[in-house]
Parts: C-alpha cells; structure tokens; sequence
C-alpha cells in the first residue's frame, strides 16, 4: 500500500520524497487506525488526508473551518485528476442537489465541508448513505477551547460521527501542539494518545527578531526599501491600523493588499488573489488573513504590533519560507501593544475562565519579546518540544552585546516588592523605585517606604523593561486577573537569599545630548582627545556601563 501511496504521491502532485511525518500518519491511516499529525504550518499536511483518501474505496469527508478556502483546494485537486467537491453556503441549492447526486453515485473521492453542516439532520442522512471512508478533520485545534480558533460546532465533531451508521476512521491535522489542545483533539475524536505523529516544529529556514525601541514606521520603510520586490505581510492587530498602513505604504508606491473582517467578501477575495498571484507584493492584514493559504514564497512576515498569543503568532510568522527558502519573522515591540491586546481581553469579561487563560497566553508572547534565549528555542519550548539547540540565527542568538551582571539590582527590585506587599503591579514598583512623586503613590504613602528612589539613576522605562525581563526569566510571577500583580517567585527569592545570580545583556540606552550639558563638555573633551571632529552629535547611543563610567569620571 505505501508504494501506492508513493506512486500518487509522484503521479499527482509531483513529489518525489514524503516530508517528515506525512508518510507515518498515512501508514496509520491505512492500518485503520485513528490518528492526529500535529506539523507545523507549511508542514503539509494535505497530502496526509488526499492520498490515503485516493486509497480508500469511499468517500472521504474533510472538515474545515473556513469556507473561503475550500473552493480553491477543491480546485487544486480537481486540476490534477482528484475528484473531489464541496458543499457550503456560497452554493445555490440546485448545486448543491447536483453536488449530493454525485456523492451518493460514488463520484468523488473528497467532500469538503464545514463543521456546523454535520449538525444538519438532512446532511446527517446523506452520510449514512455513502461508504465513508474516514473523516480529516483539519485545523484540528478549532476542537480545543484551550486553543486559538475555538469553534462550537468543532467541539460537536466527535459526537455527530459518531451517529453515522458506521464509525469512521478519524485523522486529525493541526499545526498547535501545546499539550491541552493535543489531549482535547484526541478525547473528542477517540484517538488514542499514542497515534501521535508530531514532526518537529523547527524551521530551519526562518530566522526570529524582535525589534525593540526603535521608530517602527523608520524600521518599517527602511526595511521594505531593500525588499522592495519580496513577497511578504505586515500583520497589525486592528482593522485601523491595518488601514493606516496601507494608505502610508500605497503613498509611498509601494505595491500593497490589504484584508480584514471589515472588507467585503468580494473586497477580500479580491485582495488576497492579487496577493497569492503575485500581482502585488505585500499584504498588509489583521489576523484574519491567512489560515490554510498556500503560497510558498513569502519571504517576511512581519509583525506590526503584539500578537494575542504565541499560537497565532507562530501561525501567522510561519506562512514565511514555506518553498524552504531562508525567510525573515520579524516582531515589532512596544510595551504599549500591550494596551490593546489587553483592551481585547477586557471585553471578554462575562467570561472569567477564558478571561484568565488569555491574559496568561499574552504574558507568554510578552515574554517572548523579552527574553534573551535563542527565539526559536522559546518557541519550540512553547510547543512542548524538549531537546533543542540554538537556532544560531534569531536576533537573540546573532546579539552580541556583553552580558552583565545584574544582581544587584534584581535584589532592589524584588525587595521592593515585598516592601510593597506584593500587592502592586509593574508600573507601581517602577515609580517607588525611581521615586516618582505621582500622586497615586503618594496616596499609598510609598515613598515612605525604604526602597523608594532606590534606582533613581534609571528612568521608570528602563526599569519598566528590566521588569518584564525579570518575568520573562521567572524570578517573577505574574497574577493574571483583572490588574496584573507581581510576587516575587521561587527563583527570584534564591537571587534574594544571594543563592542565584542574574546576568543580562547590557542595556543600549539612546541620550538627547544638548550644548551646555555636563555629558556634551564630557563628550567634547573626549573628541578632542581623539583630535577627532568638534561636532557632537545630538543623540548618542550609549552602553548603560560607559553611562555609568561616565557618571563616576563627572
Ligand atoms: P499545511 O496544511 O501543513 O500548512 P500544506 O498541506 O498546505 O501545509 O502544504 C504546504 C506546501 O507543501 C504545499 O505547497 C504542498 O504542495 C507542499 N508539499 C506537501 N508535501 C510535500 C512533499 N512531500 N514534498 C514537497 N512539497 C510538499
Ligand atoms: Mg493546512
Ligand atoms: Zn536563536
């Protein structure tokens, strides 16, 4: 059967080689056995439900949530010889009688559909009719609430199968491997644990950065001059901004589409086609472009604010390189993105639980951004993979900035802290510490409080920034209610108890440097030492330790 499959794999899609995992799950699937393939996106895992489906003497019904898609996989097939249909809303119903006809006549080899048709009694009938082959349940993680496409009716999947005359075989496709979503999948669709086929998640040919502290709309320009004939997307998080961005870059003569939830259908289609086609180059959207589209030479995907969550967020970065080739993911930070992912998460009030695991999700993605460990391998974590190495190619991995150490001041912050109670939130414990005379605190009575100005030497950002290091590395827990608290955690009480010591990167800060100034006659001096220009630039980018030298030579 294998060589079969190989041979289909060659006549049909012109393929030499089965890629990792594709030919163990359609193994499983041809030994009658249920199974879920978590690959990664780009992994292609298709071909894990077309070939077998070739196989099989029946029908074999995919389930997948997005009905835009599944008129192009439809025609995909259909263009090199699989038979194969859909049946959804768009159709009228004489079309969709014809459709039904030819199913029942054995005529199609695939059906695609979208979940909530199973809920239809008249479909349930027509089901139970035909010779089932299995059912592919696609973007499988829809079935989990713990996932990021949570879909009712996918929940229901497992329960409406299990009505039709015969049980079928199920496999199950997902690109989120995160452990909840995993157990989810294989409960509600009865597929035993050990039918995993999980392929690792790392991709070799995409290489992470963060961009922090920079001008993003600078950042954005200089990067797309120079990859002005590249295919790529700029992802931001509302329907605003993604319009913003498109009337700036369409000024500026870049070639752009655009897509969200508020364009039309027709709108959107239009615009992702132009996309796909190559007619234009960049697409800039929310985060409702892109599931299930195939296009492989998309060489950046860049992240234009903070995503809700690591899952989507790798999701979208993933739709970068999928020919193979070496491709950017690039997330702009800024602390404020964390505003609106938060305003999102508020909305969402009536319900605590989810409430609850949101914010988690999003401390996940913070911590991403501030974390000095190689990114891909923070991802990988993420999903669950154990042993793996330095990408050597993330902008953590290429930093070559010296690493300090910042005991101490770890110490200061943690105290202070406990000082507070551990009852505040991050932008509280900076102010106490830069000795900030807002009103708020003084209203607490916090500067009276014996760590109050304690790192009066830094700004309430920087400390802000050190902070968000310090959760990212869990010397500091975060509460997630409503209003974030900060405790002190297991680890960060060893820094304390002089057990743990901290290192991190050395911070660049950028200084305004006006005339008159202690640091302009110090910097002047310097250059005329080095009988170098008597002009002083007004900004200077400074290491925090020469900040220091330099505040001990004054
Ligand atoms: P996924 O659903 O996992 O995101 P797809 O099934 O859409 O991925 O496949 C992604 C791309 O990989 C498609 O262009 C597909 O044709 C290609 N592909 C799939 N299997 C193979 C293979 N064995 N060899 C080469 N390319 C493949
Ligand atoms: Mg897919
Ligand atoms: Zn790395």
């Amino acid at each position: 059967m294998m060589n079969k499959a190989r041979s289909i794999l060659k006549e049909y899609f012109g393929y030499d080689d089965f890629r990792k995992g594709q030919d163990e799950i359609i193994q499983l699937l041809l030994n009658k056995e249920n199974v879920v393939g978590i690959m990664p996106t780009g992994g292609g895992k298709s071909i894990c439900y077309q070939i077998p489906a070739m196989l099989f003497p029946g029908l074999t019904v995919v389930i997948s949530p997005l009905i835009s898609l599944m008129k192009d996989q439809v025609d995909a097939l259909t263009e090199v010889g699989i038979p194969a249909t859909f049946i959804n809303s768009t159709l009228h119903n004489e079309e969709v009688q014809e459709r039904v006809y030819n199913i029942k006549n054995g005529h199609y080899k695939l059906l695609y559909i979208a979940p909530e048709r199973l809920e239809a009694d008249y479909f349930m009938d027509i089901l139970k009719e035909v010779t089932i082959s299995f059912i592919a349940v696609d973007e499988a993680h829809c079935i989990s609430q713990w996932g990021h496409d949570f879909r009712p009716s996918y929940a229901k999947i497992g329960h409406m199968i299990n009505k039709l005359s015969e049980m079928p075989l199920v496999a199950a496709l997902t690109a989120t491997a995160t452990p909840k979503v995993h157990e989810d999948i294989c409960q509600l669709l009865n597929i035993p644990w050990e039918n995993t086929v999980k392929t690792g998640f790392a991709r070799d040919n995409l290489s992470f950065s963060i961009i922090k502290g920079q001008d993003k709309g600078k950042f954005l320009e200089s990067f797309l001059k120079k990859n002005r004939e590249e295919s790529g997307i700029i992802y931001a998080s509302t329907r605003q901004e993604v319009e913003k961005l498109y009337d700036r870059l369409l000024k500026k003569g870049y070639s752009v589409s655009k897509y969200h939830g508020g364009m039309s259908d027709l709108q959107r289609e239009t615009e992702q086609q132009a996309f796909i086609k190559d007619d234009v180059s960049i697409m800039i959207a929310t985060n409702a472009f892109g599931m299930g589209i195939d296009k492989s030479n998309i060489r950046y995907v860049i992240h234009y604010q903070l995503p809700k969550n690591m899952e989507g967020y790798y999701q979208e970065a993933g739709r970068a390189g999928r020919d193979g080739l070496p491709s950017k993911c690039i997330l702009l930070y800024s602390a404020q993105d964390i505003r609106i992912q938060r305003f999102l998460i508020d909305q969402t009030i009536h319900d605590a639980d989810k409430q609850k695991q949101d914010i988690d999700k999003l401390q996940s993605i913070i911590n991403f951004c501030h974390t000095e460990d190689c990114l891909q391998e923070y991802i990988l974590h993420y999903f669950g993979e154990e042993h793996t190495e330095k990408c050597g190619q993330c902008s953590n991995c290429t930093d070559e900035r010296n690493v300090i150490d910042v005991t101490v001041d770890t110490q200061k912050v943690l105290s202070c802290m406990i000082r507070m109670g551990e009852r505040f939130g991050k932008t509280m414990i900076a102010q106490v510490l830069t000795g900030s005379k807002n009103k708020k605190l003084m209203d607490f009575h916090l500067d009276r409080i014996k760590t109050y100005g304690l790192m009066k030497e830094q700004s309430a950002k920087e400390i802000s920034d050190f902070i968000e290091f310090l959760i990212s590395e869990q010397y500091i827990d975060v509460s997630s209610g409503a209003m974030p608290i900060l405790k002190v955690s297991k680890k960060g009480k060893e820094v304390l108890l002089g057990r743990l010591t901290v290192e991190r990167k050395e911070q660049v800060v950028t200084v305004k440097v006006s005339e008159n100034n202690a640091l302009f006659e110090y910097l002047r001096g310097i250059r005329k030492q080095l009988a170098e220009a008597e002009n002083v630039p007004p900004f200077v980018v400074f290491s925090d330790q020469t900040l220091r030298n330099i505040s001990m030579t004054m």
